[in-house]
Order: structure tokens, then sequence, then C-alpha cells
């Protein structure tokens, strides 16, 4: 059972393609929401608007506490940015959860180039690319204790770090479920 944070954002999408691959799901919109998950889909969208309709409705602290303590996480463009360490050109006080060892510059891919796609070589995968759509994307800065799965320009746009996978790109918005498939098997596994 897969929950996708229902706040704001590509959650529909996270839903659809999960279930394209036979997983079963759950629309994570209360604390009562995140009992029993095998992983949870923090998707795209806002950074900022998630993590404050998280505050507002009590979701925030326990969706922090549940990825902290293990839950297997996939999280896509501004879920990304909601667990990095270190957010630059965020909002006014914008932080992350701090669970994701890596710095990220929000919009980091500029403004002229807000949206492209790009071929991906991702580590783990079968050797075929994987098709990237990268929306006001954020730029990785650098990379603690997180490993880089997939680069573009030297850039890291895909990182692992033990049970969260993050990817700078929107995975659901194409229709290789190679990436769902991927953290379908680590939730399994863990
Ligand atoms: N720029 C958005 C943010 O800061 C992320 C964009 C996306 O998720 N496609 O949250």
């Amino acid at each position: 059972m897969i929950g996708v944070l229902a706040m704001q954002g590509a959650f529909a999408e996270h839903v659809r393609a999960l279930e394209a691959i036979g997983a079963s799901t759950r629309l994570v919109k209360t604390r009562q929401d995140l009992a029993g998950l095998d992983g949870l889909v923090l998707p795209g969208g806002e950074s900022t608007t998630m993590t404050m309709l998280m505050e507002r409705v009590g979701l925030l602290e326990s969706v922090r506490a549940a990825i902290a303590n293990g839950l297997p996480t996939l999280a896509t463009c501004a879920g990304m940015i909601v667990l990095a360490r270190e957010v630059t050109d965020g909002m006014a006080g914008q932080q992350g959860m701090g669970l994701l060892d890596i710095a990220v510059r929000r919009n980091g891919y500029g403004r002229q180039v807000d949206s492209f796609e790009a071929e991906l070589e991702v580590a783990g995968l079968d050797g075929k690319k994987f098709p990237g759509v990268f929306i006001r994307s954020p730029l990785v800065e650098s990379t603690g204790s997180a490993e880089v799965v997939a680069t573009h320009e030297g850039r890291a746009v895909a990182v692992r770090q033990g049970h969260i996978l993050a990817l700078c790109f929107h995975p659901e918005l194409t229709s290789d479920r190679r990436l769902h498939q991927e953290f379908v098997r680590m939730a399994k596994a863990s």
C-alpha cells in the first residue's frame, strides 16, 4: 500500500502510474492516512504550498517522523525540496525537512528554461535511457551522503539515500513506469 501525499500538485498522476503497475494506493490527507503504509510519494507541485498545507492539517511532523523512521519514500521535484537539508532561493523562511542530505536551489534551472526534457541514464535501470521531464525543477547543488543515481550536464538529478529516492524530474508525467517499479521494489523489500 503506497500513500501519495495529496495536499497539492501532481498526486493524481502518481496514483495513476502506481496503479498501472499493480500497486495499491491511498491518498494521504490526514495523519490517519499514514497508518500501515509500505511507502509514501511526495509529488511535484509547489514546495512552499505543500509544506504550508501539511502544517495546516497537522501532517508535517507525522510525515517527517514516518520518513525519519524508515518509511520508503519517492520524492519528485517539489517533494525533493521538501526533504532537503538545505534550500536556497526558497520563499522567506522556507526550510526543508532535513531528511535528505542534499542542498537544492529552488527553480535552479532558471526561468528561460523553466521546462525541458532530457534523456537520462539512471543507475540500476536496464540501461535504456529514461525520459526526464523537468518543470521548474530544483537544481541539486551538492550531495552529502546521498548517492547520485542520475546526472544531467554534470549535476545530480536523481539521488538515493537508503529508503529515499528523490528525483528533480517527473516520471509520473511519462508512460515510462520503471522508476515507479523500482520504488515499489524498495517498498516491498523494506
Ligand atoms: N518550483 C517548484 C517548487 O519550488 C517545484 C516544481 C515542480 O514540482 N514541478 O516547489
